[in-house]
């Protein structure tokens, strides 16, 4: 991705440290093609300061319809934007909880069964896949459930915040591992679940030479400033026939059309980029890893539903006539997310709110579909 020479100065709002300041923001080019050419897709503010009045543009390739911010904050600036009470998902650091943050935390554990299933339940598919059949995949995979290796399923969580998920699988027998930019959450993690955690970046994955069966991305790449090098640098370190699970919320998702800019999950300035199964397939591809299956979170779609009628009436401001409605609305735009994200014979009209993907690293051409066997 390019990054155009013309920098843009943008007054900031009411910020996490309570003073008006100034960012510098940059434009860019597409980061899944390239392409400088893009249309208006939104205009949406910061979710924590929703009456500031400040609006970031996002806007959508006219070439390959990646939606991305446009201009964006530099990277060095972005770790402000992080900073504020109410970003969830390090709500264990936080001493006095909110009711939010405690709700939140319980539908975190439910999600993490969910998370927990799903990776169970591709094992168990790809074992069935006609393509074991014919002997792709050997029942001594490493991969392979059924084998006595679980012990040596090595899995690697990157954004892995305070940890939850890496203990969730550690319980299962995984041999599991952490990156956490955030260095409070690592050292958290550490001390709470005793697993190996660094505080880095994905960068910092490149001068590794350890090799993983799974590398997972829970709702992290939206937030990479380059999603092509990230890729990149992960596909080094998957083993052949190793499994990269993304997951992202959904830009096709039938919630995000219908709240737009109040779409919670556009979540400027921290979300950078936003996938649909199409663009994160054709992103995967660049970098050898080929999309297998997918799946949704299903409590992402009432998350997004309720958070986005928030973030509307907040915009709205006085109107709290109208606050039934939105009451009404939030459960029926989360039904219509859940049925639109149902898994239904493979294809690319994935409607969710929110995207699980699996993409597998192989050197030889895939054209069998997992969701032969659905
Ligand atoms: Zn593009």
């Amino acid at each position: 991705m390019q990054v155009a020479s013309e920098q843009m100065t943008k007054s900031k709002g009411q910020m996490a440290g309570g003073d008006l300041q100034t960012c510098n923001l940059q434009l860019v080019t597409c980061p899944l093609c390239g392409a400088e050419k893009a249309e208006p897709y939104a205009e949406a503010p910061d979710r924590f300061f929703p009456k500031s009045g400040e609006l970031y543009s996002l806007r959508r390739c006219v070439q390959c319809n990646m939606v991305y911010l446009n201009p964006r904050p530099r990277e060095a600036d972005s770790g402000r934007f992080y900073e504020h009470a109410e970003y969830l998902p390090f709500a264990s650091l936080q001493r006095n909880r909110s009711l939010i943050n405690q709700i939140y935390e319980l539908l975190r554990r439910v999600n993490l069964h969910w998370k927990r299933r799903m990776i169970i339940d591709f094992w168990q598919r790809k074992r069935d896949d006609r393509e074991v059949a014919s002997g792709k995949y050997a029942s001594d995979s490493p991969l392979d459930l059924q084998s006595a290796n679980l012990q040596t399923c090595r899995l690697l969580d990157i954004g892995c915040g305070t940890g939850e998920f890496l203990a969730t699988m550690k319980a299962a027998g995984w041999q599991v591992e952490g990156l956490e930019r955030d260095e409070r959450a690592a050292a958290w993690a550490r001390e709470h679940h005793q697993i190996a955690i660094s505080a880095g970046s994905v960068e910092q994955l490149s001068a590794s030479t350890q090799q993983y069966d799974v590398i997972t991305l829970w709702h992290v790449l939206e937030h990479l400033y380059d999603p092509g090098q990230a890729l990149e640098i992960i596909a080094r370190r998957l083993r052949e026939n190793g499994v990269l699970l993304i997951a992202v919320p959904n830009i096709a998702g039938i919630d995000a059309r219908i709240y737009k800019s109040n779409w919670v999950a556009l979540d400027a300035p921290r979300h950078v980029n936003h996938f649909s199964l199409d663009t994160l397939a054709r992103l995967g591809s660049k970098h050898g890893l080929t999309l297998r299956w997918w799946r949704q979170l299903p409590l992402d779609a009432f998350f997004n539903a309720l958070m986005s009628e928030k973030l509307a009436a907040q915009r709205r401001r006085g109107r709290w006539v109208l606050w039934p409605l939105c009451l009404v609305r939030a459960p029926l735009v989360a039904l219509a997310s859940l049925i639109g994200g149902s898994h239904t014979p493979f294809s690319y009209a994935a409607y969710g709110a929110s995207l699980v993907c699996f993409l597998e690293k192989s050197h030889v051409t895939q054209t069998a579909r997992l969701s032969k066997h659905k």
